[in-house]
């Protein structure tokens, strides 16, 4: 028998899977005061075999610490192990985030809130990792109370996860270690953060946690992301289970659809680097996204950045004393 229950938790949705006989926890949940209660109270009673993250973020995995003192094992990829231990984001992150902002072309007075949003983003995941109570909750309301992220050793990588009619797949892009539960079978596609209805998700600025190049801190997300939507359109999925709101069907349009409106982005950024005689990271996000750059620096910044990293993949852009500037091939390519 196969069958899946959504459990909410706040803002996000963990999913019960049974697969004849084996009962699978997809997300930890996020620690909330009561989300232990609401938990319990959800699963009446039966108790997952396996639980697992499909990435480290503290709202997908914070309960991870919970599950295994229960005597749950919870599996999470070892790329994204550095999230669950506490080592990351560090403080070597969290000083070249604030390098970045200065570096953009950003404006003294910008450059200076940014710095300062890191400094308190820096505080938030220090206190989410120590503090001994659940902290208030944020103005957005997504959760009851504040969430908490106490540190802890997953028991299990994803390959040590062995579940008949289950596969795990690495996908990296939304974090380094982020995967998604595929049942074939069915069709079904645990999709984490991956897919989600209604938005198209952009990666944060990230480091790569000691996995990739030691003089380059930055892990290049949004052009991994973008592989992994090009994966899971390969794996037709019939019905999405995402970590987000409500499970949803046409999977493969949203896939598509999200697919096509990075594209939309990357031709308008192309757009805008031909106009000018290169641009500084800060005036191509001015030029993006004229309105909301100051309100909501970090946010366009990293999906301008990921715009950025996927041209420079595709050979379209290079970077030179401090300016983005297409290459000959793009003129090429896009006259
Ligand atoms: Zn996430």
């Amino acid at each position: 028998m196969r069958s899946v229950r959504a459990v909410s938790l706040g803002d996000n949705t963990v999913y019960l899977l049974e697969l004849d006989g084996t009962r699978v926890l997809i997300d930890p949940g996020p620690d909330f005061e009561g989300a232990r209660d609401l938990l319990t109270e959800s699963l009446r009673g039966t108790s997952p075999d396996v639980v697992i993250a499909t990435h480290g973020h503290l709202d997908h995995a914070g309960l991870g610490a919970w599950w295994q003192e229960q005597g749950l094992p919870v599996a999470l990829h070892p790329l994204d192990w550095p999230f669950a231990t506490g080592e990351a984001p560090s403080e070597a992150e969290f000083a070249a985030l604030k390098q970045l902002a200065l570096a953009s072309g950003a404006p003294p007075d910008v450059a200076a809130s940014a710095a300062a949003a890191i400094e308190s983003r820096r505080a938030w995941s220090v206190a989410a990792r120590t503090a001994q109570r659940h902290p208030p909750a944020g103005r957005d309301r997504r959760w009851p109370t504040g969430l908490l992220y106490r540190p802890f050793l997953p028991r299990l990588a994803l390959d040590d996860v062995d579940v008949g009619g289950l596969e795990l797949l690495h996908l990296p892009g939304h974090t380094p270690g982020n995967a998604v539960v595929w049942v074939p079978s069915e069709g079904w596609l645990f999709s984490g953060d991956q897919l989600l209805p209604g938005i198209t998700p952009t990666p944060a600025l990230q480091g790569h946690h000691g996995h990739g190049p030691a003089s380059d801190w930055r892990f290049r997300s949004f052009p991994a992301f973008l592989g992994a939507l090009r994966s899971l359109q390969a794996l037709q999925p019939t019905r999405c289970f995402p970590g987000h709101g409500e499970p949803f069907g046409d999977v493969v349009a949203v896939i598509e659809a999200n697919l096509e409106q990075a594209e939309q982005r990357l031709n308008r950024a192309v757009g805008a680097l031909r106009d000018a005689a290169g641009s500084s990271l800060y005036e191509l996000a001015e030029r993006l996204y004229p309105r909301a750059v100051r309100r909501r620096f970090w946010q366009i910044l990293a999906t301008v950045q990921g715009l950025i990293d996927v041209l420079e993949f595709r050979g379209l852009v290079a970077y030179e004393d401090g300016r983005w500037r297409l290459t000959q091939a793009a003129s090429t390519s896009f006259s």
